[in-house]
């Protein structure tokens, strides 16, 4: 066994020092990919043989998404701190469901909760889980949330479900993002149940608006979903106003804060983030700004017990119930097994500290300014939006170009064509833009340069044909 190990860590030199200079995607090694199909193996093979052709293929096709210049969607890099732990989680493969099925995986999720809810400035009442994801902690905090609406109507949501129950009320700025809706989808609410209060093409939040509806609401209650880190533009909901207004109408507040919530981190941007410690529930993702492994998302919660109220799996016999010293994890969130995903969490934060983390965000804040001097220095391209984190919205608008949006959405295929740096497209405000997010601890000045200098060396070859 130990041998095959060997063969993935003298893979791992090679590879980890080919991504400073390695385009993000080779789209010729994906040829390779047709190497690992066919049909099932009736006698499988040499263990080594297998494994050695899954790294030959694995390291030539692999996507550099953990490299310095993938600046598509909101993509972090891992920290070798929380690489090296995350190796050790899948050699211990420990079941971090309760106390039982492994005390020392339960112990360090307990402390890796702890030290995100110091690192965010929340205090240790709070009660959190661990998931997979963004998209489940904003599925765990919205299950809380009505499972705490349906107790308001005197229903036990998570017994009896929502049949009896009218509509829940959901309101939100146009920046509510899509898992938010898919969370309320999941949870048979449906990703329609959003009452979106915009003032603007671009979503900002309209409060007078918001107001209005929830005067309609007639003392119903209803959550509020305040969005900590705008996907096109990283700009803010001001959440302590979303939050006045939750406390003036009974509603939950809610704040999704995937990556937003890491502005917390800096005086520079711990404004953006002011009234988080009033919300409800808060989501966010480890796997972006904290540059640990997917799959890991975390749900923070003011009142913990609402966890177990929501995700508890009473009527197991061989089971811990809530109440249980042996229970865990496993019933204060949507997963039952699970491996432990807290060791990387708490690794990086272990090995860098808090300074260590303020100062890798705030190396982006700058990158991301540096791009947005880069972008308004070039005459052919446009910023179009403030950047107030680690996103940069802009477009290409060269002289004569007449369908900006056209060519933009080709100069967005163009990039992933080529390959050599990674960002996607998006519609901000009507328009086809471009939106590179910096939250790689890999990237560095000149990896931002590069970024421009191939933007517009594909910007003049697409307005060239
Ligand atoms: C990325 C993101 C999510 C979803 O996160 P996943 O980890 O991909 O599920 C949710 N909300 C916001 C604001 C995000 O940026």
């Amino acid at each position: 066994m130990t041998d095959l190990l060997g063969q993935v860590y003298a893979a791992a030199g090679p590879y980890l020092e080919s991504l400073a200079a390695r385009p993000v995607q080779d789209r010729d090694a994906l040829k390779l990919l047709a190497s690992l199909s066919g049909p099932l193996p009736e006698a499988g093979a040499e263990p080594a043989e297998v494994i050695e052709r899954l790294l030959a293929v694995g390291t030539a096709a692999a996507t550099t998404s953990s490299g310095p210049r993938f600046f598509h969607f909101v993509t972090g890099g891992v920290t070798p701190a929380a690489l090296a732990a995350d190796w050790a989680a899948a050699l211990l493969d420990q079941n971090a469901f309760s106390k039982v099925s492994s005390p020392f995986a339960h112990e360090v999720e307990t402390v890796a909760l702890g030290w995100l809810r110091e690192l965010f400035g929340l205090p240790a009442s709070w009660g959190g889980a661990l998931v997979a994801s963004a998209t489940f902690a904003n599925f765990t905090a919205l299950g809380c949330a009505t499972h705490w609406w349906g107790f308001q109507h005197g229903v036990d949501t998570a017994a009896d479900g929502l049949a009896e129950l009218p509509r829940m009320p959901v309101l939100s700025s146009g920046y509510v993002h899509s898992s938010a809706r898919k969370a309320l989808q999941m949870l048979g609410h449906g990703r329609n149940s959003v009452t979106v209060c915009a003032r603007d093409g671009a979503g900002r939040v309209d409060l007078a608006l918001m107001r209005r509806r929830l005067e309609s609401l007639k003392g119903a209650h209803g959550v509020i979903i305040a969005n900590a880190g705008e996907v096109n533009t990283g700009d803010f909901d001001p959440i302590a106003e979303l939050a006045g207004l939750a406390q003036e109408f009974g509603c939950w507040l809610h704040v999704d804060g995937a990556f937003g919530l890491f502005a917390a981190l800096s005086p520079r941007t711990s404004g953006l983030v002011a009234g988080v410690d009033r919300a409800d529930s808060i989501a966010a993702d480890g796997h972006k700004w904290l540059n640990v492994p997917y799959e890991s998302g975390f749900a923070l919660i003011r009142e913990p017990a609402r966890l177990h109220e929501a995700f508890g799996m009473p009527g197991a016999a061989y089971l811990p119930g809530a109440g249980d010293p042996a229970a865990g994890y496993a019933l204060s969130g949507p997963e039952s097994s699970r491996r432990a995903r807290s060791l990387p969490i708490w690794a990086t934060l272990a090995a860098y500290g808090k300074e260590g983390h303020r100062a890798m965000v705030e190396k982006h804040l700058d990158l991301a300014q540096h791009l947005a001097a880069l972008v308004d220095a070039a005459p052919e391209l446009e910023r179009l939006a403030p950047v107030p984190l680690c996103i940069v919205c802009f477009r290409a608008a060269p002289p004569g170009v007449t369908d900006l949006d056209d060519f933009n959405r080709r100069l967005g295929a163009a990039l992933l064509e080529d390959g050599r740096v990674y960002a996607g497209t998006t519609l901000y405000d009507g328009h086809v833009a471009l939106r590179p997010a910096i939250v790689n601890w890999r990237t560095t000045r000149e990896d931002i340069d590069f970024f421009v200098d191939v933007v517009r060396e594909l910007a003049a070859y697409v307005n060239s044909r």
